[in-house]
């Protein structure tokens, strides 16, 4: 196995006070994408995601609820979990909760490195804290005395002493990381706006509570008045999946990562906790993709505007890989997309009945009908142009690369005409086409990926359609 080549890639955890929407299910769904190609590619692949399961808000909603925090989060972690068969995720993903006990020592050993370089202190502070975002807030970051993300929730005034990290610090260091590796983050338009925040100065920030008022946390080594604020916890994930500290062998084999995060995680993801890895003396992520928001019907999804889809919802409709069409080429990876039943409809019935299953019905027809047996099928069949895009993280544009393939192929076959000519060279020349096609969309739809594959090595048509029309 020395010989492999190592590739780690994990999403951000969601924090399991609600049910999984299908913006966590794009950013799981892209980052299943890369690891499938990459293991085409001869990689062995560490693929982690999970669930972030402290703090404030988790605390107030088992409370609410008349549960357990940790039966609270028992329930919901099961329900990311679960996504796992939904989405069709590769079945050796790693799924971390950070309520687990390797997990809790971890961020405590983090805690402590940190603490030994001089980064944590304790300090009285009075702050404005948004219970939505489980963050304190600084001027640029409310509008009318409210939280920007959230304008429904009254910001709380707390007054406390907690610890805090010595982030003011890191301001050159990260710009140092930034200008070392000009494709830390992407797209690179994401960097700038981490690069603007940090050239304005950062603030210390407070890593702990006070557990009188918040016990649902980790504590603080050495001090059994606090526990570690969840931010701080949760990042920590990243490096205690892989077995850190306990198993620096296999730490080694894998780090550092690719993390895939949405547009309102750049500072945690890029800046915090790249300080407090550079704190702990550990090596810096490798890349950050920050992926955009989907909107439904115009507005933000939200559980209170009844706009709230959940990836089963798709799934129920369009089947799971109509799902992972969607989440690969018709929403946009790096913007925000607007999402509407009508549109999706549309681009089913246009890209998925009408593009690639009636192109493979039509091609697989001809050669039952002409060929005795499938032609020669090559061993490498994904051009490298495909990878490539890969290699960049551009999911769209490698999906819109395999329909481009599929437009050319159509035309193909209105010049030839071979339901009339019956040429077999003709044919045979459609079906290694088609199943480079297939190839490409391994990744992508992997079923689908192996039901063309499946037809092409029996030689057959398909019985029924791939992707049957929707009218309602
Ligand atoms: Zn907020």
């Amino acid at each position: 196995m020395s010989n492999k080549k190592s590739f780690y890639i994990t999403t951000t955890l969601p924090y399991v006070n609600a049910e999984p929407h299908i913006g966590f299910a794009m950013e799981l769904v892209h980052a299943d994408i890369i690891a499938r190609a990459k293991r085409l590619q001869g990689f062995e692949v560490f693929l982690n995601t999970g669930t972030d399961e402290h703090g404030q808000k988790i605390y107030k909603a088992a409370l609410n609820s008349g549960k357990e925090p940790q039966e609270y989060v028992d329930e919901l972690s099961d329900k990311f979990e679960i996504l796992k068969l939904d989405l069709g995720l590769t079945n050796d993903l790693h799924f971390i909760r950070t309520t687990e006990n390797s997990h809790q020592k971890a961020a405590q050993k983090f805690w402590e490195l940190c603490e030994k370089a001089g980064d944590i202190y304790k300090k009285k502070y009075k702050t404005r804290y948004c219970v939505g975002c489980e963050l304190e807030k600084t001027d640029s970051e409310i509008e009318n005395n409210r939280c920007i993300l959230h304008p429904n929730l009254e910001l709380e005034i707390r007054e406390e002493e907690n610890y805090f990290f010595r982030f003011s610090k890191y301001g050159q260091k990260l710009l140092d990381l930034y200008n070392n590796n000009p494709e830390f983050v992407i797209p690179d338009y994401r960097l700038n706006e981490i690069k603007v925040l940090i050239k304005k100065g950062l603030e210390d920030f407070s890593i702990s509570r006070l557990k009188e008022k918040m016990p649902w946390g980790i504590s603080v080594p050495g001090d059994s008045e606090h526990v570690i604020y969840v931010w701080f916890d949760a990042l920590v994930n990243y490096i205690s999946t892989l077995g850190w500290p306990e198993n620096i062998a296999q730490f080694e084999k894998w780090w550092p990562v690719v993390q895939f995060a949405g547009k309102d995680q750049v500072r945690q993801q890029a800046a915090m906790w790249q300080a407090m890895l550079i704190s702990a003396g550990l090596t810096s992520s490798k890349q950050i993709v920050i992926h955009g928001f989907l909107n439904f019907g115009g507005e933000k999804m939200s559980k209170s505007l009844g706009n709230f889809i959940t990836p089963q919802d798709v799934i129920g409709k369009f089947k799971l890989d109509g799902l992972r069409y969607f989440l690969s080429r018709e929403f946009n990876q790096f913007e925000d997309t607007d999402v509407s039943w009508n549109k999706l409809k549309e681009l089913y019935n246009a890209n998925l009945a009408n593009g690639l299953g009636n192109l493979v019905s039509r091609i697989m027809q001809l050669a039952e009908t002409n060929l005795e047996e499938t032609p020669e099928l090559p061993k490498e069949a994904i051009p490298p142009e495909f990878f490539a895009f890969l290699d960049k993280y551009q999911i769209n544009k490698a999906t819109n690369y395999i329909w481009q393939k599929i437009g050319e192929l159509d035309v193909l076959i209105q010049e030839e005409k071979p339901w009339e000519s019956k040429n077999k060279e003709v044919i045979r020349e459609l079906v290694l086409k088609l199943y480079s096609i297939a190839r490409m969309l391994n990744p992508i739809m992997t079923g689908t990926s192996l039901e063309i594959e499946s037809l092409i090595k029996t030689n057959k048509k398909p019985e029924y359609p791939l992707f049957p029309r929707i009218n309602a």
